[in-house]
């Protein structure tokens, strides 16, 4: 194979304006628009310069390819709905809720977010991108025949569906760092061993989608290839740092993907006005750079995260350690506090360290404790087979 000067396969950006512009209205929390503020300050500090890297747009996905995971009921209703047409079956799907309202446009922009995901795999698993993070992507709650949970057209299932059926022995692991618990993902794949689903969240008891105990670990074949990791409200960074060294990376490694895609949401942060864990940008830096040895075929989606500005921060760090380089300032000192959020965190990227304490730390760790000692019990032997 040639290789370029610069001895790296391309890196992905994905990403248009056009994405980021597309508006769920003023009341909803998710706000496409973070994927341009993370654009702006990927460009701020430098991280989208470099000779291998590309900002690609996302085109719209084969609309045959929706049937790999949606019922055909559903993305004809999706299709109505698009226009501004609105039904009482709709609403049975989800379509017109809160959560997934009726919009205009929004089948082509959910197209197209997973023609990003679905292109990125494909370009990944055939040598021709080492790794890519699609910004918009990750709509892990959509379901078979129904929205849920800002998520209209599930864009990891479908891309995963696709390359198991180009190549069935692939070993794929799905790593959602989201706050909210993958469920959609896990669904599509609950029986299959073909994919490794983990996932750390905040506990169902007290976050939607109200699911992902450590107990749902797989079914028939399956079992042992769903790894659930709740984690109490209040968790900080040092109890997000013992489930990663303790249960995520060990089985991950144990499980040796040929291929990973992994949800990096930046709800997890104490700031997020959605979820109540407690880390700071240090704790997602940990879990991003700590999935790299493992695999060396990343696919990054965005996922959720409702704070904007600490998100896009997230997201630019998550960039620049998925490509090995360092985010700088250019600009610092010129433009700096203009741009972006908070006074006393302006010229960084980095939060400082924060970490919580009392009773509810107490009993976040101990829960933490109980659920890794379970997944080592349970789980991890599975893959620690020979
Ligand atoms: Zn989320």
């Amino acid at each position: 194979m040639a290789k370029a000067h610069h001895d790296r396969l391309p890196t992905h950006f994905l990403y248009s304006d056009e994405m980021g512009n597309f508006d769920f209205g003023p009341d909803h929390p998710f706000k496409p628009e973070r994927a341009t503020k993370t654009f702006d300050l990927c460009t701020r500090y430098g991280v989208l310069n470099y000779p291998w890297m590309k900002v690609v747009a996302p085109e719209a996905i084969d609309e045959t390819l929706l049937t790999l995971y949606h019922e055909p009921a559903y993305v004809a209703l999706l299709k109505e709905a698009t226009r501004g047409h609105v039904s009482v079956e709709m609403l049975e799907r989800g379509l017109g809720t809160a959560d997934t309202p009726i919009l205009k446009g929004i089948y082509e922009w959910s197209l197209k977010a997973a023609g990003g995901t679905y292109r990125a795999v494909q370009d990944i698993l055939a040598g021709r991108v080492q790794t890519a993070f699609n910004l918009l992507g990750g709509f892990h709650h959509a379901r078979r025949g129904a929205a849920e949970g800002f998520c209209y057209i599930n864009d990891v299932v479908i891309a995963l569906k696709a390359s198991f059926q180009k190549a069935p022995d692939l070993r794929i692991a799905f790593v959602d760092f989201d706050a909210h618990h993958g469920n959609g993902v896990q669904e599509a794949f609950y029986d299959d061993p073909r994919l490794l689903f983990l996932s750390v969240h905040e506990t169902g008891k007290t976050l939607y989608p109200w699911s992902g105990n450590e107990t749902e670990t797989g079914s028939g074949p399956g079992e042992g290839y769903t790894v659930n990791i709740p984690l109490e409200p209040g968790s900080d960074d040092e109890v997000y740092a013992f489930v990663l060294d303790e249960a995520v990376f060990p089985v991950l490694k144990a499980f040796r993907p040929d291929f990973m895609v992994v949800e990096i949401g930046a709800d997890t942060l104490i700031s997020d006005p959605l979820t109540h864990l407690k880390l700071t940008n240090n704790g997602y830096q940990k879990a991003v750079r700590g999935i790299m040895p493992i695999c060396r075929k990343i696919l990054a989606l965005g996922g959720g995260g409702y704070d904007l500005y600490r998100t896009a921060r997230c997201w630019t760090l998550a960039w620049a350690i998925l490509n090995h380089v360092e985010p700088e300032d250019e600009f610092a000192g010129l433009v700096g506090g203009m741009m972006f959020g908070p006074e006393m965190e302006v010229g960084s990227l980095f939060d400082r360290p924060y970490l919580t304490k009392g009773e509810g730390k107490e009993k976040a760790f101990e829960e933490a404790q109980r659920v890794v000692a379970f997944i080592r019990e349970r789980v991890l032997p599975v893959h620690a087979r020979p």
